[in-house]
C-alpha cells in the first residue's frame, strides 16, 4: 500500500474487525472535520477543502422536493429508483451522453458514493485487481479494498496533465484486472479524456474479456472545453461499462445524497440486490426533486460552470505569484491540484514539512487555510485546492497561503 495512506491509518483498535482497521478515514472528511474544529474554537478558517458547490440548489428542483412532501411521497420506492425518474436518467443519456439504456438498466441510489460501492460488490472478487487511475478520487483506492479487491495505480504525471495512457493501462493489465475505475472530469486534476484519449483506452480494454470500465462522470456539467465523452458510448466496450453520476456537483446537491449507474442489465441487476440489502431506495422526496433537475432547463448549471471556470483562472492566476508551485490548468471539475513539493524539507518554528500532508496542517494551523493533502488521491506532492468558494474568499484563502508557505525556511 502507499506508504502515506498507510501513515493515515490511525485508529487501530483490536476489537474492531480487520476490514474496518485496514480503512483509512475520507482524507476530504477527515481535513473538514479538522477545520470545523478550529472554527469552533473561534478561528477564522477559509476551508478549501470539501469539493462542495457553494451555490444553492436550483429553484425548481427544491420546489419539485417540496411538492413530493405536501403530496405525501413519502414511503419506500423500489430499490432502483422510481420509473419515472429512472426513464428520465435513460433519455439524458441518449440525448447528451449517446449512451442506449433503458429504465432497467438505472439504478439509483444515495450518492455516487454508493453507486461506486454497488459496483465494486458485484463485479470484484477477492484478490481481483482494479486499475485506478492517479491521482484519483480518495474513496476509490478505500472502496476497492471494502471489496476485497486490490488497488493498482497507475499515474499521470503533472506534465501529461496527469492523464493515464492507453499504454500505461496496457502495461498495468494482468490475468487478475477485473476492472479500471477512473473519472473524467477529474477530481483533484481538473484533467477532462477525449474521445480520442479515451478510444485509444477502450481498444485496450475491449482486448481483453471480462474486464470492465467503471467510469466516474459526476463533473460532467462542469466540463471547461465544451465536449464531455462518455466512453460507454463506443460500441467496443458498451456492454462493459458502468458509467456512474450523479447529482451533488452539476445541481449543487450535495446534501440531497443522489447518484446513479446506468449499466448492462445483469450488473444493475446485482446493484439491485445489494443495495436492497443495504439501504433500500434513495429517499423518495430527493428522488422527485431528482426528476425535476434531469427534466428542467441547465440555465443554473451552466451558470455555476461558468462561475468555476472563471475561479479556476483567478487561483491559477494567483498560484503564479507564489514561489515554487507548479500547476496544472484543469479543464473540468473545481479542483486546482498543485505540486508543492519545494517546501518539503524545510521549517518554521516546530513544523518540519515532510510531505503534503504536513503542509496542509500547517497551513491549516498557521495560515488558518484548510486543503486536502494529495496523499489520499495517490498524488503526495500536491495538495488539493477546492475553488467551489467565493471570489472574496479565494484571493483570502491564496493570501494566506502565500504569506504561510514564504515563512517556510
Ligand atoms: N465521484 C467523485 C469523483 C466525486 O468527487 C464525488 C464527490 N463526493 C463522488 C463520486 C461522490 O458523490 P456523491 O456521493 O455526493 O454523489
Ligand atoms: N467528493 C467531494 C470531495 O472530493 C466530497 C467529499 C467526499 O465525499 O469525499 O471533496
Amino acid at each position: 500500500m502507499n506508504a502515506v495512506l498507510e501513515a493515515q491509518i490511525k485508529a487501530v483498535v483490536p476489537a474492531l474487525s480487520e476490514r474496518i482497521n485496514a480503512l483509512a478515514e475520507s482524507q476530504t472528511l477527515e481535513m473538514a472535520k479538522k477545520a470545523r474544529e478550529l472554527k469552533a474554537k473561534g478561528v477564522d478558517v477559509i476551508s478549501l477543502n470539501l469539493g462542495e458547490p457553494d451555490f444553492q440548489t436550483p429553484q425548481h428542483i427544491k420546489d419539485a422536493a417540496k411538492k413530493a412532501v405536501d403530496d405525501g411521497f413519502t414511503f419506500y420506492t423500489p430499490v432502483s429508483g422510481i420509473p419515472e425518474l429512472r426513464k428520465a436518467i435513460a433519455e439524458k443519456l441518449k440525448r447528451d451522453n449517446g449512451l442506449d439504456f433503458k429504465p432497467e438498466n438505472i439504478v439509483v441510489s444515495t450518492g455516487a458514493k454508493q453507486s461506486l460501492v454497488n459496483t465494486l460488490m458485484a463485479l470484484v472478487n477477492p484478490g481481483d485487481e482494479v486499475i485506478i487511475f492517479a491521482p484519483y478520487w480518495v474513496s476509490y483506492f478505500e472502496m476497492v479494498k471494502m471489496a476485497e479487491g486490490v488497488p493498482v495505480l497507475v499515474h499521470g504525471s503533472l506534465e501529461a496533465e496527469f492523464k493515464v495512457t492507453a499504454e500505461q493501462v496496457k502495461a498495468a493489465i494482468t490475468p487478475k484486472t477485473r476492472a479500471i475505475l477512473f473519472s473524467s472530469p477529474c477530481n483533484p486534476t481538473g484533467a477532462v479524456f477525449s474521445k480520442e484519449e479515451l478510444t485509444d483506452i477502450a481498444q485496450v480494454v475491449a482486448a481483453h474479456d471480462n474486464i470492465f470500465i467503471i467510469a466516474d462522470e459526476i463533473y460532467e456539467y462542469i466540463n471547461f472545453t465544451g465536449q464531455h465523452f462518455s466512453i460507454g458510448s463506443l460500441d467496443s466496450v458498451k456492454d462493459r461499462t458502468i458509467t456512474v453520476n450523479g447529482f451533488s456537483k452539476g445541481f449543487a446537491m450535495t446534501g440531497w445524497r443522489m447518484g446513479y449507474i446506468a449499466a448492462p442489465k445483469w450488473i444493475a441487476d446485482a446493484c439491485d440486490k445489494m443495495q436492497g440489502q443495504v439501504t433500500s431506495g434513495a429517499t423518495s422526496i430527493t428522488q422527485k426533486a431528482a426528476l425535476a433537475a434531469m427534466t428542467g432547463d441547465l440555465t443554473e448549471t451552466k451558470k455555476m460552470s461558468a462561475a468555476y471556470l472563471r475561479r479556476r483562472d483567478l487561483v491559477l492566476g494567483l498560484l503564479k505569484d507564489i514561489k515554487g508551485i507548479k500547476a496544472n490548468k484543469p479543464e473540468g471539475a473545481f479542483y486546482i491540484f498543485p505540486d508543492v513539493s519545494y517546501y518539503f524539507g524545510k521549517s518554521y518554528g516546530d513544523y518540519h514539512i515532510k510531505n503534503s500532508y504536513d503542509l496542509c496542517i500547517y497551513l491549516l494551523n498557521e495560515g488558518h487555510v484548510s486543503l486536502v493533502d494529495g496523499g489520499g488521491f495517490g498524488a503526495p506532492n500536491c495538495i488539493r485546492i477546492s475553488s467551489a468558494a467565493s471570489d472574496e474568499n479565494l484571493v483570502e484563502a491564496m493570501r494566506r497561503i502565500k504569506v504561510t508557505l514564504e515563512k517556510l525556511q
